[in-house]
């Protein structure tokens, strides 16, 4: 029989590298909740429509990595529906937002969330089908101050922080402003004009994004149009003076803060919806995948959507990239051993070797039960590759309440009367 794999691009995550992955998510977790942020859980799949007009038609995601079905109507009441699993959760979040009238409290919604995305890629290291996002946003109406650029600000900062909280070391954070969707029009047919000449001689993709999205042709990574772009009129000049004054205030609490950053003028990022901040911070232990994350200002998204009018600014990093890079740190997590082995002698004494385990268990210890069919010797070597020590269960010990206790790393064998047994195991306090 052929046996059946994971799918390609999908992952089984096994332990020890699980144990690093809830690290990660712990740390986040902690420092939003410094930030005052609240947790929020989207559906896997949403209306194909969601991301059509949030993420934006011309994008890669849009238009070749979408898994999208047609989805039987199951009754007479029902209508086949077109849905998709999330790309990204951008869009579901606003979604919700506006479902929710999250709008109307006229506060600032602070939201993050922990999850799957699904993007049909090509599979390779950092680069998944499945892979899970970390992501956070900040929105409301622009009473609440969801335009500050104070907002900006205060994500970046928290981002660096919870960067530095994980160990990640030696990030970098580049910086843009893409402006105003007035802006961004504006710009959009500087670009469409500068190109007409030389697009003829550019990749297939960005030919054809010279006719659809000129700004798009900025995020190409084809080697061979690199020297073109960098002739192509920048987005800085194109930028009215209300988007500089706000970039100019992004960059002066970023300043103030001692977040550093490097500009970087012709990141426009992967999604249609962005508006003046746009950033990336990115590592050099990552190869070829170097984004740990994304994100920027989106003040029409909610509008795209059919919202009322709510800027916001949010980012997505890569979980599955963020272990990447602690592996490459060495910080990875080590095999955790257990506390103890508890080593019942015989069969008959399981029962009592389960009632063993309950105590210790409930005493905050970390334990590995055996099994009473096996040998001492069998025991024993099981013992030493999971647990720092064996408990040795016999008809005398569990009479008597003395126990036999050995621990590996000493070496030392001793007699511990059952009451004091959880003390003893938990070792010395570090
Ligand atoms: P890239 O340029 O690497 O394709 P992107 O612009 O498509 O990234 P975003 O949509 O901004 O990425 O997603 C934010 C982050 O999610 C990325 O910086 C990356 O860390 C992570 N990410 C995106 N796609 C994948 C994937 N297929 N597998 C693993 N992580 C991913
Ligand atoms: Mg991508």
């Amino acid at each position: 029989m052929t046996i059946i794999k994971a799918v390609r691009g999908t992952r089984d995550l096994l332990p020890p590298e699980t144990a690093l992955w809830n690290r990660i998510e712990a740390t986040a977790r902690s420092v939003f909740a410094r930030y005052n942020f609240g947790e929020i859980r989207t559906p896997v799949f949403e209306d194909t429509g969601l991301f059509a007009r949030g993420v934006g038609e011309e994008t890669d995601i849009i238009s070749k990595e979408m898994y999208t079905w047609e989805d039987r109507a199951r009754a007479q009441s029902e209508k086949t529906q077109s849905l998709t699993l999330r790309p990204e959760n951008t869009a579901g979040v606003v979604r919700a937002y506006i479902e929710h009238g999250l709008g109307e409290s006229g506060l600032l919604q602070k939201l993050y969330y922990i999850g799957p995305q699904f993007r049909r890629e090509r599979p390779q290291k950092g680069r998944y089908r499945q892979f899970s996002q970390i992501g956070a946003e900040v929105i409301g109406p622009p009473s609440a101050g969801s335009e500050s650029p104070l907002r900006d600000a205060e994500v970046l900062e928290m981002l660096a922080t919870l960067l530095d909280e994980l160990g990640i070391t030696g990030w970098t954070l580049e910086l843009n402003s893409v402006g105003s969707a007035a802006d961004r029009a504006r710009y959009n047919e500087v670009l469409r004009a500068a190109l007409v000449p030389v697009a003829g001689q550019m990749c297939a993709d960005c030919q054809r994004r010279a006719v659809t999205n000129p700004l798009r042709v900025l995020d190409c990574k084809v080697a061979s149009d690199q020297p073109i772009i960098e002739t192509l009129p920048k987005i800085v000049d194109s930028l009215d003076d209300a988007s500089k004054a706000h970039f100019a205030q992004v960059l002066a609490a970023l300043d103030a803060a001692q977040v550093p950053y490097t500009r970087n003028d012709r990141l426009v990022r992967g999604l249609d919806y962005y508006t003046r901040t746009t950033f990336e911070f990115t590592h050099g232990g990552l190869g070829a995948q170097n984004a740990l994350l994304g994100g920027g200002r989106y003040d029409g998204l909610s509008d795209a959507i059919g919202g009322p009018r709510a800027p916001g600014i949010g980012f997505a990093m890569g979980e599955d990239r963020l272990v990447l890079t602690l592996q490459a740190l060495e910080t990875a997590a080590q095999t955790i051993k257990a506390d103890a082995f508890i080593a019942p002698i015989g069969e008959g004494l399981n029962p009592a070797a389960l009632a063993l385990a309950h105590e210790l268990r409930r005493a905050g210890l970390r334990i590995e039960l055996g099994e009473g069919s096996f040998r001492l010797k069998k025991s024993f070597e099981a013992a030493d590759k999971t647990a720092r020590a064996i408990v040795i269960l016999g008809e005398d010990e569990l009479e008597s309440g003395i126990l036999t206790v050995k621990n590996f790393s000493t070496g030392m064998q001793t007699k511990v009367p059952r009451a004091e047994l959880a003390v003893v195991l938990k070792g010395p306090s570090e």
